[in-house]
This record gives structure tokens, sequence and C-alpha cells, in this order.
């Protein structure tokens, strides 16, 4: 199976409305000759509808940076994988680590979420990746072995080719420091084998590296064989450098 390549821009809580329509207005006059790579916007809940109108004739799709795992009732202040169905959503982050950080999500909760998205028949964006000081402590491959196995217990139906895997070291998120590219080459190797030793082909599943990336350091990142893509924060908020991101997967 080929891996698709993808270049995911999570606007994080950016954009209003207004920046939202301008964005992809002009995301919609760029050439995207790039054809191998598929692109998902995530804005807020409040501007996905918008999204989802701008982008109905182009190639570029919109995804939610969150959902709740269950299906409807007294939850207030969340939004189920229906709710983002009906207005023409089909992918969402799941464990993004400010999620997991500031609002406590844990593997259990991300597990939960992941469920209820395959049920949904919906496409999970599930981020994963180890904190500066596990890394020191050499932590890392247990951390992601732990993160994974847990969120993809009796998994095994899933779908590989509409899941993404994003590799996010925790350090590396909007901080300006970039994972070397060894490093990201032996997160990405040890993650196909995590998923090889858990009963999916590894082979089959899309890895994206988040941290940092920039119209600078993506083009080394791109050439790495397990990089399939990538998660961008802030510099997807910049409708020209995230082009030049694209271009360079
Ligand atoms: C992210 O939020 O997923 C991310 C990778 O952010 P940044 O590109 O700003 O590091």
């Amino acid at each position: 199976m080929l891996r698709t390549r993808f270049c995911v821009a999570n606007w994080k809580m950016n954009f209003n409305c207004t920046d939202t329509k301008s964005f992809l207005e002009s995301w919609n006059n760029k050439e995207l000759n790039n054809k191998e790579v598929k692109t998902i916007f995530c804005p807020s809940f409040t501007e996905l509808n918008t999204g989802v109108e701008i982008l109905q004739y182009s190639d570029s799709e919109i995804g939610a940076q969150n959902v709740f795992y269950e299906s409807n009732g007294a939850y207030t202040g969340e939004v189920s994988c229906s709710m983002l169905k009906n207005i023409g959503c089909q992918w969402v982050i799941i464990g993004h680590s400010e999620r997991r950080s500031i609002f406590s999500e844990t593997n259990e909760m991300v597990r939960n979420k992941l469920d209820q998205l395959i049920s949904e028949r919906m496409n999970p964006i599930v981020c994963i990746g180890e904190t500066k000081t596990q890394r020191e402590n050499g932590k890392t491959q247990e951390i992601l072995s732990q993160q994974l196995s847990i969120a993809f217990e009796n998994q095994e139906d899933i779908n590989l080719k509409n899941t993404i895997i994003a590799y996010e070291p925790v350090w590396a998120i909007g901080t300006g420091i970039t994972a070397t590219v060894e490093m990201v080459s032996d997160a990405h190797k040890s993650i196909r084998n995590i998923f090889n030793n858990n009963g999916f082909n590894g082979s089959n599943i899309s890895i994206l590296y988040g941290g940092s990336v920039t119209d600078g350091n993506a083009t080394e990142l791109s050439e790495l064989t397990d990089v399939d893509g990538f998660l961008v924060g802030g510099a997807s908020l910049d409708v020209d450098k995230f082009y030049a991101i694209y271009n360079q997967l």
C-alpha cells in the first residue's frame, strides 16, 4: 500500500471567521501541483463550517482540533463526532500535547476518542510525543510505545490508510527548536516497529512530524523515508509559508 503524504495545519485558538475566510480564499488561488500531498486545515470549532464551505470544490479538507468520545448527552461544552460529520468535517486531531498538558487528556481518553472516531468512520490524527525530561531520561521509545499501545488497543480492524500518526516531541512544539533529522528518523522508525509489534502493518501508516516545522527546515525533514508529511502549528498561520512547506513535501 502506497502511503498518503499529508500537510496538516493546526491553527489552534488563533483564527476567527474573517481570518479563516481570507486565508482559505487565498489558499484556493494557489496552484496545488503537489498532487501526492493532501492538505488538511484544522480551525477552531466555530470556523469549521466556513472552512468546509470555502474548500468544497478544492482537494484540501477540513479537520477539527478535538472531539468528545460520547455520542450525545449532558456534556456541556463538548462536540461529538456526528456533529462534525454532519457539517462535512471528516478529520479530527486527538491527543495533542496541549490537550494532554493543559486539559489533562490521558492515553485512555485518547483511546476512547479513537474508538468513537472509528465507529463513526471518521479519520483520526493521533498525536504522540515525549517531553524534554522523558527524552533526557532515555524514555522516548517507552513513552511512544505506551501512548500508541493504549490508544490502539483492540483496533486491529482500523483502516490505516485514513489514519494519521503525528510524532510531535513536546519540547519542539511552538518553541522554534526542531528535532534533528536523526531524532525524527529514529522516532518514526520506532513508531512503525511499535505498530508491527502490535499486530498492524506499520508500513501502511502515514506518520507526520510536528514541532516547529518551517519553510526553512521542511525539505531536509521531508526527505526522510519514514516522514510522510507534517503537522504544522505556527507556520501554518501564514498562507505563503504554509504553501512553501506544502511544496517541499
Ligand atoms: C502543533 O501545534 O502541532 C505544532 C507542531 O506547532 P508548531 O509548528 O508551532 O511547533
